[in-house]
């Protein structure tokens, strides 16, 4: 497999930005995840740890590669892993950690790496919502051997599709460069003309008041498999992993990655402000806003979380009304519409991320958010009761 030179660009440009490691490129953020776990060597036997609050395709590499995932519970304030329930399940089959830093909110790394150090496993950051958060004045995605980033539609920048890697393992890297050249596949001409049309599309199109009709549209034309989705049917459910399923990062996504890198100084700084905003306009209204450690956490946020009591009437009138509400995470594993015993998840193993799941909506930041934005959601999202 050949690499273009735009993609090796885009991969040194990453990995300055975080002045660590080196940076390998892919399709999706969930193929680099697959890479990372099958360069540890990750197999039958072996158990991953991940928060019982997650997408489903954190999941899926796990199982195609026969390992299995062990869930714990996440801390109701941040969303991220309990830190004392996490060292509860170490067992001598720990392979893995995985610290998903959700929403943004950096986890407590010193507590994870700590017990990461004791037990002989490896941590895998989970930065696809955690771009420029920074813990202890440290860059998330700069504590494990390992960590990974997402570039989709939803996520702190898009190029469409795209996931990125970024290793401080000098072996791992190795493994991780090698296992690429000889296994990873192209993308077809075809789901790279679609994605550049859909790029095409999202910078001409989506904007707040538009977003839940063009989502839904997305969603129904990737069922019948007009358009090249992040999620194919076969791929949410506990399936077989598809052939194609290890691809590179196209072209395409490489320019645009570029494009965002060369700027995401503003994105995060917008983000930033927005958040702020959106605490200071909430506090007005009498919410609890957002509660995390000011002294060790500086969270950029992908969304911003509030708790409410009536989230699926909430969801369905923000549609109808043009006012861009999220549903993250809508079950513990995302998205998915197999039954969660499919991915070894038993209902009730983590209360609080299904809690999190049954109350948690999210306020947009992205940079087409401006302060009209932002005051017409909270006007709309404080009708609603807040859960506390
Ligand atoms: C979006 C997301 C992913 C997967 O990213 P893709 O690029 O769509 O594969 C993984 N983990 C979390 C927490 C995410 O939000």
């Amino acid at each position: 497999m050949n690499k273009s030179s735009r993609t090796i660009e885009y991969e040194k440009m990453f990995a300055e930005w975080f002045g660590a490691g080196r940076a390998f490129s892919f399709w999706k953020a969930r193929v680099g995840l697959y890479a990372i776990l099958k360069a540890m060597g990750v197999g039958a036997g072996d158990e991953v740890v991940i928060p019982g609050y997650t997408c489903v395709v954190d999941v899926n590499p796990v199982l195609y590669l026969k390992a299995k995932p062990i869930y714990v519970d996440v801390e109701p304030n941040t969303f991220n892993i309990d830190v004392k329930a996490l060292e509860e399940k170490i067992t001598p089959n720990t392979k893995v950690i995985m610290a998903q830093h959700t929403y943004g909110y950096p986890c407590d790394m010193d507590a994870i790496v700590g017990i990461a150090e004791k037990s002989g496993t490896y941590v895998i950051e989970d930065c696809c919502h955690a771009f420029g958060s920074r813990y202890k004045g440290r860059t998330a995605g700069t504590f494990g051997q390992v960590a990974y980033f997402s570039s989709q539609w939803n996520k702190p920048y898009t190029t469409g599709l795209g996931g990125m890697v970024l290793v401080r393992d000098g072996e791992l890297a190795n493994k991780i460069e090698s296992l690429c050249s000889r296994e990873m596949v192209m993308p077809s001409k075809k789901e790279v003309l679609m994605l550049t049309a859909q790029l095409a599309v999202y910078r001409a199109f989506i904007y707040p008041r538009t977003t839940a009709l063009a989502q839904n549209a997305f969603r129904l034309l990737t069922r019948r498999g007009v358009v090249v989705g992040s999620s194919s049917t076969s791929e949410l459910g506990p399936a077989q992993m598809e052939p194609d399923y290890f691809k590179a990062m196209s072209c395409v996504q490489a320019r645009s990655g570029l494009k965002q890198l060369r700027k995401v100084e503003g994105n995060i700084a917008h983000r930033k402000r927005i958040a702020q905003y959106y605490d200071d306009l909430l506090e007005k209204k009498g919410w609890v806003t957002r509660q995390y450690d000011r002294s060790t956490s500086e969270p950029v946020m992908v969304r911003y979380p509030v708790r409410i009591i009536a989230k699926e009437r909430a969801l369905h009138e923000a549609a109808k009304s043009g006012v861009e509400l999220g549903d993250w995470f809508e079950c513990p594993l995302h998205a998915t519409e197999a039954p969660l015993e499919a991915y070894d998840y038993k209902t009730g193993t983590c209360p609080e991320g299904e809690k999190a799941s049954a109350e948690v909506v999210n306020l947009p930041v992205h940079p087409r958010v401006n302060q009209k934005t932002a005051e017409k959601t909270v006007e709309f999202i404080t009708r609603f009761a807040q859960v506390r």
